[in-house]
């Protein structure tokens, strides 16, 4: 690993100079795969700032130039537009892989193309992780746990997911790519890392992917009534998007396999959501109720006891804190003015 790192990415800090807090690291190459998405983006973020050289590898299916472009002329950045579903040839230390899309309007767009995406690709960054002795660290999903028949959901549970239903080409996707990931482990020595990832949000969402935060405060904001699918009593919990990187970058650099969930426990239903986003944007904001979408998990929320005990981390951002921030951003937008705010 270190002749690969001397030979493709010279230190930028000479020998001995004295490194500001948080570099006092080798720069590592690091691949990300979907990197010009929502997560993928502040995570590059935040990559390129503690000095590492990034590869962002993204077919922009949901992706954006436009979330990473601030990156553009640095040496230490480079854009590569790829599917991962076809073979990747690169040299790096770690793979971030979590090219997949991921809310349901865009993965149920064109299913057969997201299993596809969550298995070969999955398996085409796998095969490039064992030739080239890098560390691979999966972005599996909550959903792997389904229609949940525990509360809170803890890693040991198996879950409880329908394989023929019209979301297995994302959550079986994900438990194929899970499976996939333990058996390079096993059989090929690959370093793994697995997150399951619980709702997510912030800045640079898609406005208009149809995830219950960012439906929300893109209709409070145009003053159109919030759609609240069921009778909204269904729950979720909503992490703000540094924690979750915060998170992916402790499992990374840590010795655990996992897999860990990475959420906030704080658990709202559908119409507490829609409060607190009249509180923040408009409180006069109206909601409108309409018919709930196939095998909607009822009840959401993640255990995070391992992640806190073994890797230190627990989120730090609540809603109430998180929501404004993105609001800002979708504000800006919605609204015309362009310029990209971080988290
Ligand atoms: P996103 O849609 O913003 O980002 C996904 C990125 O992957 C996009 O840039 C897209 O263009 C790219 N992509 C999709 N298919 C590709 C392909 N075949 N080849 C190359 N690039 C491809 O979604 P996100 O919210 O940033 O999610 C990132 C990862 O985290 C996904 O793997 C998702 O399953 C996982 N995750 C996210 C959440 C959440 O709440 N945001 C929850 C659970 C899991
Ligand atoms: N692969 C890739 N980049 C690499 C090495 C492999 O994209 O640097 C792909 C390869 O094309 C294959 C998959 O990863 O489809 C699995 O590779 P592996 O070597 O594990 O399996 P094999 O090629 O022997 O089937
Ligand atoms: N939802 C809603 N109104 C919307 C979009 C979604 O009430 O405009 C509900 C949806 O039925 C689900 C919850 O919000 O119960 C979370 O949906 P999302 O698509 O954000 O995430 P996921 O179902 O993948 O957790």
């Amino acid at each position: 690993r270190m002749a690969i790192v001397r030979k493709h990415q010279p230190s930028v800090i000479s020998p001995g100079a004295k490194l500001p807090l948080g570099l006092q690291r080798k720069p590592l190459r690091v691949v990300v795969t979907g990197g010009a998405g929502f997560v993928g983006s502040h995570l590059v973020d935040k990559l390129m700032a503690r000095g590492d050289s990034v590869i962002v590898v993204d077919n922009f299916f949901t992706g954006r130039k436009e979330n990473v472009m601030h990156h553009f002329g640095n040496p230490r950045f480079e854009l590569i537009r790829h599917d991962v579903v076809e073979p990747l040839l690169l040299e790096v230390d770690q793979i971030y892989h979590l090219a997949c899309p991921a809310s349901p309007v865009h993965y149920k767009f064109n299913p057969v193309k997201t299993i596809k995406t969550n298995v070969v690709g999955t398996l085409n960054m796998l095969g490039l992780a064992k030739r080239i002795g890098a560390r691979f660290l999966l972005t599996s999903t909550s959903e792997v746990y389904g229609d949940p028949l525990q509360h809170p959901q803890k890693e040991e549970y198996w879950g409880n997911v329908n394989p023929i239903g019209v979301r297995s080409c994302y959550d079986e996707g994900k438990r194929t790519a899970e499976t996939l990931t333990m058996d390079y482990h096993r059989g090929a020595d690959v370093q793994v890392r697995i997150a399951r990832i619980f709702n997510t949000y912030g800045p640079r969402m898609c406005i208009d992917d149809g995830r219950v935060v960012s439906n929300f405060v893109a209709q409070a904001l145009r003053k159109e009534p919030m759609t609240v699918y069921g009778d909204g009593k269904q729950t979720r919990s909503f992490q703000y998007v540094s924690d979750l990187v915060d998170g992916l970058m402790r499992l990374m650099e840590g010795e655990h396999i996992g897999p860990f969930n990475l959420g906030n426990p704080g658990e709202f239903t559908m119409l507490e959501l829609a409060e607190v986003v009249k509180e923040v944007i408009d409180p006069l904001a109206k909601i409108e109720f309409r018919e709930n979408t196939a095998d909607d998990p009822h009840k959401r929320k993640p255990d995070i006891s391992k992640a806190k005990e073994l890797l230190g981390w627990e989120p730090k951002v609540s809603l109430k804190e998180g929501l404004p921030r993105m609001v800002e951003d979708f504000r800006g937008r919605i609204f015309g003015d362009r310029k990209e705010k971080s988290a």
